[in-house]
């Protein structure tokens, strides 16, 4: 069995290695703050006073850190850096969120020293973590995926190997973008609610009987522009119109509503470009096209494809 070294014991790594132990793994363990490595050795984690010693007694190098200046610093960083003795054979897998660039440097200080790297970072929430049930996005070559799967199936129930280096930190930022812009979204849609004095049950049934719990992505785009098939259904005129209506009662409501003006002006600007006849899923065509990039199609044999 390879022995383990974890690095950033928080909120989210501590659960992560009490996981890993429950599997029978050795797990080295290391964290600036001491109550957090305390909590750790209490839970069968061996103590390593450095990172220098974390490295020396470890076979794959997990790293769990808030954010990619303290991870470059860890990984490549000083004196007291995993890459300052990490040797050959050994493999790094950082699964903190960092930016793209961090990651990509990274793996290219690993490979100067021949050492492979993973990034995985994580979906879902802290309690996940908790019970094992995390969401991993996997970047790496298929020799460095099967190696941790062992470890990522002890931490989590859904595994996704998205591609090459650095695609799991891509995937998590895209991820992210959704997952956190419908906050917005959604604090928009019940502010109106509340000022529109609507009953909250009633209208929680009715936005979970529709899209607009993000069934577009889900539903109406593999089947509309995703299969490039952008006739109408529901034209952007349509949409703009409707939008349009929003902002002008939440402005006589006087509920601000940042998200729902941008989407308007987004939707106009598309009408202004001669798309406005097309379905409402085209507004990725004509973000690809303002953007100059390929707009996303799926492929004949997708399992998103619908039948
Ligand atoms: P956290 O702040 O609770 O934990 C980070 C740990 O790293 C702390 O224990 C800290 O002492 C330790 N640390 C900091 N600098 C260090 C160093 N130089 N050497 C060793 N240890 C060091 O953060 P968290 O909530 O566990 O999040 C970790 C990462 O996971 C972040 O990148 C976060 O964005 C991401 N994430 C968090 C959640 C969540 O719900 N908390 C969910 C998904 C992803």
């Amino acid at each position: 069995m390879e022995k383990i070294g974890f690095i950033g014991l928080g909120r989210m790594g501590l659960p992560m290695a009490a996981n890993i132990m429950k599997g029978g793994y050795e797990l080295h363990v290391y964290d600036v703050v001491a109550s957090q490595l305390e909590a750790a050795i209490a839970k069968g984690g061996q103590s390593c006073s450095s990172v220098a010693e974390v490295v020396e007694k470890s076979d794959i190098l997990i790293t769990m850190l808030p954010n990619s200046a303290i991870v470059r610093e860890v990984v490549s960083g000083g004196a007291d850096a995993i890459l300052s003795y990490a040797k050959k054979g050994q493999l790094v897998m950082d699964m903190s969120t960092v930016s793209p660039e961090t990651t990509d440097f990274i793996a290219g200080c690993c490979a100067d020293k021949d050492i492979d790297f993973i990034d995985a970072p994580v979906g879902r929430l802290a309690s996940h973590a908790d019970a094992g049930q995390s969401l991993f996005m996997v970047g790496g070559t298929e020799a460095g995926y099967q190696r941790v799967l062992p470890l990522l199936k002890l931490m989590g129930s859904d595994i996704f190997h998205c591609g090459g280096q650095g695609a799991g930190t891509r995937t998590k930022l895209v991820n992210n973008f959704l997952a956190i812009s419908y906050c917005q979204m959604n604090a928009e849609a019940l502010s109106l609610a509340s000022g529109f004095g609507l009953d909250l049950d009633s209208t929680l049934d009715v936005l979970y009987g529709t899209t607009a719990v993000n069934g577009q992505l889900k539903i109406a785009w593999p089947a509309k522009v995703l299969s490039d098939d952008k006739a109408p259904g529901f034209t952007i005129d349509l949409a703009h119109k409707d939008l349009s209506l929003v902002v002008e009662a939440a402005n006589t409501q006087a509920v601000s509503m940042p998200m729902a003006a941008a989407a308007r002006e987004a939707f106009n600007l598309a009408r202004s470009r001669g798309f406005g006849g097309d379905d409402f899923s085209a507004m990725l065509d004509v973000h690809c096209d303002l953007n100059q990039l390929d707009a996303p199609r799926l492929s004949k044999g997708s399992k998103y494809k619908p039948n």
